[in-house]
């Protein structure tokens, strides 16, 4: 069998965190809630072309030339500047590494740290793309859970007393995928106070730390970093398009020589022809018009969730209550499980799709919670589709807990 020629961080026996997250339902009457993709018909397309064509015709053909390992110097200034302002970190071009898309900086820093069975902690649920990227690397996981204000630092510091060898700590504190969750500035810098005291990085990952939908940006977990412990990761994905796959990070020392290392070996360098684009369209664009743009249609599909989940499910269900992002998060009895109701229920009857959110998990041990992406459809249309899943909703949670 070819596949025991596989290595064992690819195991097929074991699925990919990132498989079976778009469920299909080719039925006309089909509302998905399951992508996490930013609206389409907000893409800049028009202006991106313009901007491609101004890239090209300024920097001829060295443009399609080899560059840099740490990628254009002019986005990487203006990435810089832009985190300044927005999230307090005071950095230069220097620091600021620019990936393909904010996954790829994910597995940088993986890469760059972790030995097989290395101690990781994660905030549960998590980010189903940092862990398959964690899971290629084979560490330990610590499982943290999340509290209304973020990260429950009280239960992140028992682990880290009982497994003091914990060297890295994957958080997003902004708008967390999946559940929305932001983390308070009070919790931000106990968080660095803990790394300092207990001798390990933090990966702050955060895609949608623009997208706030009652106030602005708070300070990055990275702005109290008074050790280099920090690496901020960012993405213009949610911001921009996905499409462009740029993301980027912000690291210093030994660990942004490393982290530049590994990317060396894993595609040499960024994207140039993309990024002095991307650069071309912020030299006559305002980024920050746009996100407002982009926020205040999103506000209005997050309220619309939100209250469709107050009128039509039952009380025996939680669901978070995000002001910024993509996402909401919902918890059912223990009893239920969302991959099964899934398939049995919410495709074939409701014709509703979700991500089911066991594979949030490290140990892929908790089966009742499901992740809902608020971006896709209208706020007609959420309301539908949340009416129709809290009908089957309902019938599942009838048969764990009669009504006596
Ligand atoms: N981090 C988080 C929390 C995400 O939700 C995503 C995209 N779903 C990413 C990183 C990676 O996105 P991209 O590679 O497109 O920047």
């Amino acid at each position: 069998m070819l596949k025991d020629l596989l290595a064992q961080r690819v195991n097929p026996d074991v699925p990919s965190a990132l498989s079976g997250l778009f469920p299909k339902d080719d039925d006309p009457r089909a509302l998905s809630f399951a992508a996490g993709s930013p609206r389409e018909d907000l893409f800049p397309v028009a202006a991106m072309q313009a901007a491609f064509t101004t890239a090209i015709a300024e920097n001829g053909a060295h443009l399609f030339q080899y560059q840099t390992a740490q990628g254009n110097p002019a986005l990487r200034a203006k990435l810089a500047a832009r985190i300044g302002k927005w999230g307090q970190v005071t950095t230069t071009a220097d620091q600021v590494v620019l990936t393909n898309g904010g996954q790829q900086a994910i597995e940088l820093v993986a890469k760059a740290l972790l030995n097989v069975g290395d101690e990781v902690a994660v905030e549960v649920p998590t980010y189903i793309g940092a862990l398959a990227a964690f899971d290629l690397y084979q560490p330990t996981y610590h499982a943290v859970p999340l509290q209304a204000d973020g990260l429950d630092l009280n239960r992140l510091e028992d682990t880290l007393k009982q497994h003091p060898r914990i060297k890295l700590l994957y958080t997003v504190p902004d708008y967390h995928n999946p559940t929305g969750i932001t983390m308070s500035v009070t919790k931000r810098k106990q968080l660095v106070d803990l790394a300092n005291r207990y001798d390990f990085i933090i990966l702050e990952d955060s895609p949608y730390r623009d997208l706030g939908y009652t106030h602005d940006p708070l300070p990055a977990i990275k702005h109290f970093d008074t050790e280099g412990r920090v690496v901020f990761v960012s993405s213009l994905s949610k911001i921009l398009m996905p499409g462009l796959r740029t993301g980027w990070l912000v690291a210093e020392g030994d660990l942004l020589t490393a982290i530049l290392r590994t990317r060396q070996a894993s595609d040499l360098e960024a994207n140039n022809v993309v990024h002095a684009a991307i650069n071309a369209y912020l030299d006559t664009h305002d980024l920050d018009a746009h996100v407002a743009a982009l926020r205040a249609n999103y506000r209005d599909q997050c309220a619309a969730l939100v209250r469709a989940l107050t009128a039509y499910f039952p009380d025996e269900v939680a669901f978070t209550q995000p002001n910024g992002g993509f996402f909401d998060w919902v918890t059912l009895p223990p009893e239920v499980d969302t991959a099964d109701l899934l398939t049995r229920a919410a495709i074939p009857q409701a014709h509703v799709s979700y991500v089911p959110g066991t594979n949030f998990y490290p140990a892929r041990n908790v089966h009742n919670g499901l992740r809902l992406c608020f971006t896709g459809l209208t706020p007609d249309e959420i309301d539908l589709g949340m009416q129709r899943l809290g009908t089957v909703i309902k019938a599942a949670v009838r048969e764990v807990r009669p009504v006596v």
